[in-house]
């Protein structure tokens, strides 16, 4: 797993243990979030501010064994190149928070007024339909600029999973029905990735706060709408997303 790979191609290295892999990052994630979630919640912080900081706390974790894991592969992603962007994205509860915060501080009133127009489209868009399902939809996210990212540094992991080692299959995929083009990726970091992901979905849980993998849109929406969305959520509040589109894949 240690080793630099380069270029992968789609094959397996028989020598990744997955399971013990990924159920270290599990355990050692855990670790760190139950102990960041003990010094975070003794420092008696106002409950809006232990929802950012919970937020912040959890994805910094999560992206600390993603850049673990990630600087073992050289894709062929690109600054510029946007073809996974333009298919469904989900968020965590937390993540929702943190890019409505970056979004209300970053944007003019009249960009956050378009943003949130756009993103209600893209809701009733998907509406009546799982996110599953919508794997074809190719409309870009809401939050894609000029082939961009606009909360690169706070986008979701999901979105992180995204990787490929060819460009052709991406475009490939755009163009045709994405259930007929494989993408090759590196099998390890989708092991991994989707580890770090586990062990946030499982481990919210015991602190009591949702851990539900929610459509971006419509997630992000009830966050900036929602002036109380983050102290709800810290307090344990389920019922704060749950008019949000559900990631049931
Ligand atoms: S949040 Fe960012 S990375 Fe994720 S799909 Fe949207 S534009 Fe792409």
């Amino acid at each position: 797993m240690n080793q630099k790979s380069g270029q992968r191609p789609i094959d397996f290295d028989p020598k990744w243990d997955d399971e013990t892999e990924t159920a270290s990052y599990f355990e050692t994630l855990k670790t760190h979030q139950e102990a960041s979630q003990r010094e975070l919640i003794s420092r008696n912080k106002e409950p809006e501010e232990l929802a950012y900081c919970l937020a912040d706390a959890a994805h910094s974790l999560a992206l600390q064994f993603f850049e673990q894991v990630g600087n073992d592969f050289e894709t062929s992603c690109k600054s510029g190149c946007s073809y996974c962007c333009h298919q469904p994205a989900t968020v965590f509860a937390f993540e929702a928070i943190r890019i409505a915060r970056e979004l209300k501080n970053s944007l003019t009133s009249d960009d956050l007024k378009f943003l949130e127009e756009t993103m209600v489209a893209r809701v009733n868009d998907f509406k009546g339909s799982s996110v599953g399902k919508q794997i074809n939809n190719k409309a870009a996210c809401p939050l894609l600029t000029n082939h961009q990212c606009s909360v690169y540094a706070s986008r979701p992991l999901t979105c992180r999973l995204a990787h490929s080692f060819s460009v052709k299959k991406c475009r490939q995929a755009f163009e045709k029905d994405r259930n007929l083009v494989q993408i090759p990726v590196a099998l390890e970091l989708l092991s991994a990735v989707s580890g770090i992901i586990e062990a946030v979905y499982g481990g919210l849980p015991g602190a009591k706060l949702d851990a539900n993998l929610y459509e971006l849109s419509s997630a992000v929406l009830v966050a900036l709408s929602q002036p109380d969305a983050a102290s709800k959520w810290a307090s344990g509040d389920r019922s704060i997303f749950r008019n949000c589109i559900k990631d049931d894949t």
